[in-house]
């Protein structure tokens, strides 16, 4: 039996996590369930699964959760430090990582600190401290199953006994696949108006908002990128992208000897979150059987960097390593928020990025308070860059 806190429950990946745990009683049982803002979904999963303890953002909400749980004895803990303690007490054997970008940060990390089996959803902690993340995981003997479906896709198909070297296993290259998101055909001109509400419309996947738009503007691709190099120990030029808009084939390795192989399914997130829940067995996820008949073609074309700037920035932040890549995410970050609620454009979001990225000068930095603080200023000084960016929008009109 695992014993498991779920950080960020009640978002997309957290409900797919809890469909998956529902599922199989015998083998899975939740000690927490960390939900930050949404209350009411929050009290519905702790008493579908009696679980512990409750985490939420702050007092305010913990005091409007208590009513409803009735007579529940679920406890219920608020703030930043109570999900460190629900991802590190001793009951818990895994953690599912799923909080939206870097406020997941130092929950996983100290997940990994106590030497738990990580689920890892949150791709915003390999991005801003992917070398700390993976030596702290490997100093705590903390096992990292990587949740992301592309990431998940690899992790099926390298061989079993991988051990971070490609060349020893005769691996010529990693290809993260891409759905291109929902403007791959849209006239470049129109991309400036694209609104938020068409923005967070995924054609093949359910996803947070953040992630959706993410993924429209390819910069999921290129965090995605980030992501693998430290997971799977994998060069930068050996990592290639490749848009397949139906997302079956969900990532592929190639091998020296010309094989290339890939993992297909639905595109639907409790399948990669059932292959690691239940390892090393393969258990029922919920998700239908891939009819071949019902696929008309599977299709595959190379990213352009005009339609996709941020994706272009994600490499360079890649190839330039050291802090660069938790600019990246902390400009994209407050981008992303930015644009949705309605402050910049679409098309803006690269922009500010890219400002970030150019007035910020790549070091190394190794400690999750050099890192943090790094975020921090990188929020602030992206914040005012996107402010006066509206402003300037209110003047042409
Ligand atoms: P979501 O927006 O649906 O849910 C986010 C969750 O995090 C919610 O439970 C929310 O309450 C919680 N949360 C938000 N801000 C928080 C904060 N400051 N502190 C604590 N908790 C907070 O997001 P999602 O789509 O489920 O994505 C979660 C993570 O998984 C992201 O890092 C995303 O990139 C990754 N991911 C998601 C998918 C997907 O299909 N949704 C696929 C691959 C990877
Ligand atoms: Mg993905």
């Amino acid at each position: 039996m695992q014993t498991l806190t779920i950080l960020g429950s009640t978002g997309s990946i957290g409900v797919s996590t809890l469909d998956v745990m529902a599922r199989h009683p015998d083998k899975f049982s939740v000690f927490a369930l960390a939900g930050h803002s949404q209350v009411d979904k929050l009290a519905e999963q702790c008493h579908q699964f009696q679980s512990r303890y409750a985490v939420v953002a702050d007092e305010q909400r913990a005091q409007a959760l208590r009513p409803l749980l009735g007579s529940l004895k679920t406890e219920i803990l608020f703030g930043e430090q109570a999900l460190i303690d629900v991802a590190t007490a001793s009951e818990v054997t895994g953690v599912m990582c799923a909080i939206v970008g870097a406020a997941g940060l130092p929950s996983a990390l100290a997940a990994a600190q106590s030497g738990k089996t990580i689920y890892l959803a949150n791709k915003e902690t390999l991005v801003v401290s992917g070398s700390l993340f993976m030596e702290t995981a490997r100093q705590h003997g903390a096992k990292v199953l990587p949740i992301d479906s592309e990431h998940n896709a690899i992790f099926q198909v390298l061989p079993q006994n991988y051990s971070g070297s490609l060349k020893k296993h005769g691996i010529n290259a990693i290809i993260l696949t891409a759905s291109g998101g929902s403007f791959l055909h849209t006239d470049l001109a129109d991309l400036p108006h694209i609104t938020p509400a068409q923005a967070v419309k995924h054609p093949n996947w359910s996803m947070g908002q953040k992630i959706s738009v993410d993924s429209s503007t390819m910069m999921n691709k290129g965090l995605e990128l980030i992501e693998a190099h430290w997971l799977f120990n994998c060069p930068p030029e050996q990592l290639e992208v490749v848009i397949h808009p139906q997302s079956i084939i969900h990532s592929m390795v190639r091998y020296a000897d010309g094989s290339v192989l890939a993992q297909m399914g639905l595109p639907d997130m409790r399948t990669p979150i059932a292959y690691c829940l239940g390892l090393p067995e393969r258990i029922d996820s919920g998700v239908g059987a891939l009819d071949f008949s019902k696929i008309a073609a599977l299709t595959f074309q190379e990213p352009d960097f005009a339609r996709y700037p941020c994706l272009k920035l994600a490499y360079d932040a890649m190839y330039a390593g050291g802090s660069a890549p938790c600019v990246l995410n902390a400009a994209n970050e407050v981008a992303v928020a930015a644009f949705l609620r309605g402050q910049i454009r679409f098309t803006d979001i690269a922009r500010v990025v890219e400002h970030s990225l150019a007035k910020h000068v790549s070091g190394s930095l190794n400690s999750i308070d050099d890192l943090l603080a790094l975020d921090k200023q990188i929020r602030a000084e992206a914040e005012q860059f996107s402010g006066s960016l509206k402003s300037l929008q209110n003047t042409k009109l």
